[in-house]
């Protein structure tokens, strides 16, 4: 999200301030938030794919400084594309009795929807606020592209807006299998 960042995309920080009031109104609601940050030991296998980048203990693998992590969130990191690739993961989930995650951030078609079609599924539901998220479109239609795969999967596309009105799961909302 920042310029001097190894895979920075300019239309990232376009989502930092959405995610920051996004943030401020889930946790005045009380709702968890779970940041998943790409942390990458020197030999990750994503590296045959991409350049280097979100080292352990480099700046580059920090949270950019309007979103760090404030008291009570959870922070968890992954080493690959899908957050339910770290085995605490769906642990942590359970415990907290989550059965809907709501995603905001980036990319769209890299990280988010595979954090979103691996929650699918393992039956959770699926939220994902589309003015918080943003694709990097190697190829023109990436990120459409992904949102049109989210859909079709069973996501809900939503906004911050919506999402922080009613970021708790309904009765009728399905149930773990
Ligand atoms: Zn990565």
């Amino acid at each position: 999200m920042t310029p001097t960042g190894k895979l920075y995309f300019p239309t990232g920080q376009n989502i930092i301030k959405p995610l920051v009031r996004l943030k401020e109104s889930i946790r005045g609601l009380g709702v968890p938030v779970l940041y998943v940050n790409d942390t990458h030991p020197e030999n990750s296998e994503e590296f045959s794919a991409w350049p280097p980048h979100c080292l352990v203990g480099s700046w580059g693998a920090s949270v950019v400084e309007e979103l760090s992590p404030q008291s009570g969130d959870l922070v968890l990191h992954k080493d690959s594309l899908s957050f339910f690739s770290t085995p605490v993961a769906e642990h942590l989930l359970r415990g907290f009795g989550v059965t809907h995650l709501y995603l905001a951030g980036v990319a769209t078609e890299y990280c988010v929807m595979a954090c979103a079609l691996d929650a699918m599924a393992r039956g959770y539901v699926v939220t994902v606020a589309q003015d918080a998220i943003s694709s990097v479109d190697i190829n023109e239609c990436d990120g459409e592209q992904a949102l049109a795969d989210m859909l079709q999967a069973g996501v809900i596309l939503s906004d911050c807006a919506t999402v922080s009105r009613n970021p708790v799961a309904r009765p009728n909302e399905r149930p773990f299998p």
